[in-house]
């Protein structure tokens, strides 16, 4: 079997949509099993109905080298969670087809996805209807409605809800919240690497985060010789440290609403700060000669580009033209988009370059990871 010590993040390519597969360091304290868990199964048409299901079947057999077993004595993996960030159909078409299979007959109930994260949105869709009816008869799949300061803890990785705000949440029913600002957004830290998924949260949500999630000031001490914090140990003038953290600081950010233009502000990108841009979204919207209905629009490519500027410059190494376009990848254009976090933080991108419509193979994961 093959092994995973690194946070693995993989922008499934289904056109305009989102299908995120989380791939979390193995289980060490359970024989190395590998463990994962699905934002969204996107998608807005019949071509990407079953791409989410068979990208995760493709992608447990490239890992035990054989398809997985289905052996109730095995427990080959844990599929710790799925989360819909939000009930529209470019992120829940697919969906159906993924339950179904994880829940069927053939998967014993302790291979069977834990928990399902909802936003608490109620949207009158019958596909959205139907997967709340298929959760009502799993019971084993724990339904939960999370909020920001959610958090779940999978070894060294944990993973942070930080919006819905409960504040937002109370407000759905009656000052009219916009379904994509209700999106689940999560923060996913792995040591010293940190992602940020997005959902298609809009401004109302970012202005929330930003609010919730505050640049914090807090008193440290100097570390003694052998490494270890010693508040007694004071520093020259016996004043303890000051120190800043960001909470929001990131290494990677799924770019929000597929690069819309509601999604996106320079004033929260500036805040997250990240090295790396990730878009899902479709050739056809991406290279469309249609303006306004451009994903990614041009004033988020325009915001994005500015931004990794800034972040290079302040490292005094002004990259490339090319270097910065390194930086933000879309699906369209690379296909699947799969980044290795590993506890260094330092983010790499490997690409599978399959169409929305294609699926992946075993050698395609083997050539490319
Ligand atoms: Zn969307």
């Amino acid at each position: 079997m093959r092994k995973n010590d690194s946070l693995r993040i993989h922008v499934i390519n289904v056109g305009h949509g989102d299908a995120i597969l989380v791939e979390f360091p193995d289980d060490v304290s359970n024989e190395r099993r590998p463990r994962f868990g699905l934002v969204d199964a996107g998608g807005e048409d019949k071509k990407t109905e079953s791409k989410t299901r068979d990208y995760i079947n493709t992608f447990l057999e490239y890992r035990f080298g054989k398809k997985p077993s289905t052996d109730p004595k095995a427990h080959d993996y844990t599929f710790e969670f799925i989360c819909l960030t939000h009930p529209h159909g470019d992120h829940l078409y697919g969906m159906m087809a993924v339950l179904e299979h994880f829940c069927g007959p053939d998967i014993p109930p302790a291979m069977r996805p834990k928990q399902f994260w909802d936003c608490g949105f109620r949207h009158n869709q019958q596909r959205y209807r139907d997967i709340l009816s298929f959760l009502v008869d799993h019971p084993e799949v724990r339904f939960m409605r999370v909020a920001s300061g959610t958090e779940f803890h999978y070894d060294d990785t944990e993973v942070l809800v930080i919006a819905p705000s409960i504040d937002m949440r109370n407000r759905y029913d009656t000052f009219g919240v916009d379904v994509n600002d209700a999106s689940i957004v999560l923060r996913i830290t792995h040591g010293d690497g940190v992602v940020i998924l997005t959902g298609d949260a809009h401004f109302d949500t970012w202005g929330k985060v930003c609010e919730e999630f505050p640049r914090k000031s807090h008193l440290t001490y100097p570390k003694t010789s052998k490494g270890k914090l010693d508040p007694r140990d004071r520093n020259r003038d016996g004043i303890a440290f000051l120190s800043q953290e960001n909470q929001l600081d990131c290494h990677l950010l799924k770019i929000s609403h597929h690069g819309s233009k509601r999604g996106t502000s320079y004033e929260y990108i500036e805040k997250l700060s990240p090295t790396w841009f990730a878009i899902s979204c479709d050739q056809a919207t991406e290279y469309s000669g249609n303006w306004k209905h451009k994903f990614p629009h041009p004033i988020t490519r325009l915001i994005i580009g500015e931004e990794s500027k800034v972040y290079k410059a302040s490292n005094s190494r002004i990259p490339s033209v090319w270097a910065l376009r390194d930086r933000t990848a879309t699906t369209a254009k690379l296909g699947t988009l799969v980044y290795k976090v590993p506890s260094s933080g330092r983010v790499k991108l490997k690409h599978l370059g399959d169409k929305k419509d294609e699926d992946v193979s075993v050698r395609d994961f083997a050539r490319n990871l």
